[in-house]
């Protein structure tokens, strides 16, 4: 059995799920944020603006930036509701309708009988998009803030702006914990790009799918047909009846993780095909694949269910 990125046809579109522009709190206008990505070898992204009344609740219209070999996913940054620490809820929706209706979220504290972060969540997901838990580190997120948003497709496992402005970059703690209660969530990695700070081209998701179209790259990022990377390529990963067997450009370590405490590490010298055995995974639902180069560079596969 392999994952399903690694046997779909179609080749891997580079994209980042979580940008913003000036048409919320990022330096940029959509154009030159788009054109960045475009010319920094990017096949997509998702101009995801903060969705507040402060700002018009923007859907950023980036359709005059699609071309022929670079396209736009319409989404936005929800929030409304408040979080179990009285924080306002982030909550990414990406292949949203441009016409996504208002939320009561006048500014970036909650109010009093606005819809909660599982509510827009769910409404996101009814309206076609793919909905992913921001930053769960940085938001101070508690297992059960995480747990309320059922309708989420993925957990933000890594987060760019948040480690380059924070040192808090991580959502694996949480996401790790929904996977051993069963929640068949994938894992992204996105910028959160405001270009305020070195925020840009550090986390992204490469999709598995026949073109790259909006309709064709959401339906894979929907199947979890993708991985997410820091820099390094994944090119399988394959679960035999030992040992799982993952190819990868040049790594220093291959590692496994799955329920509670079981992990596995291969370090070698240039690694490309490494084996990795499946002994310690006896007691876990789920196993996920993190390839790490020699500059400390990581790449991250989606769960495999056991
Ligand atoms: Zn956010
Ligand atoms: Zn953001």
């Amino acid at each position: 059995m392999a994952l399903t990125a690694f046997t779909r046809p179609g080749r891997f579109w580079r994209g980042n799920l979580h940008t913003h522009s000036n048409l919320s709190d990022g330096a940029l206008e959509p154009a030159e944020v788009c054109r960045r990505y475009k010319a920094e070898g990017y096949d997509f992204i998702a101009l995801t603006d903060h969705f507040i009344g402060l700002y018009g609740y923007p859907v950023a219209d980036t359709l005059p930036f699609r071309d022929k070999t670079f396209t736009t996913l319409l989404g936005a940054e929800l929030h409304s509701g408040a979080m179990q620490n009285g924080e306002l809820w982030h909550i990414l929706a990406v292949g949203l309708p441009a016409d996504f209706a208002p939320a009561d979220a006048p500014h970036f504290r909650p109010v009093e009988g606005q819809e909660t972060g599982p509510e827009i969540a769910a409404r996101a997901v009814a309206a076609g998009a793919f909905v992913a838990v921001a930053h769960p580190q940085w938001s101070g997120l508690t297992l059960a803030d995480a747990r309320s948003i059922e309708a989420a497709h993925a957990v933000e496992i890594y987060n760019h702006g948040c480690a380059t402005g924070c040192d808090r970059a991580d959502g694996f703690s949480i996401a790790d914990l929904l996977l051993s209660e069963g929640r068949k969530l994938s894992l992204i990695a996105t910028d959160d790009a405001h270009f305020t700070e070195p925020d840009h081209f550090g986390g992204w998701v490469m999709v598995k799918a026949e073109e790259n179209t909006p309709e064709a790259l959401l339906a894979a990022l929907k199947d979890g047909a993708f991985y997410s990377t820091e820099g390094p390529e994944l090119r399988g990963v394959e679960l035999g009846d030992s040992a799982v067997t993952v190819e990868s450009s040049a790594a220093a370590s291959v590692i496994l993780q799955g329920h509670g405490s079981a992990a596995v590490a291969a370090h070698g010298e240039s690694l490309t095909r490494t084996e990795v055995p499946l002994a310690r995974f006896a007691n876990s639902p789920w196993l996920r694949v993190t390839v790490i180069d020699r500059a400390g560079k990581r790449a991250w596969s989606n769960p495999i269910w056991l």
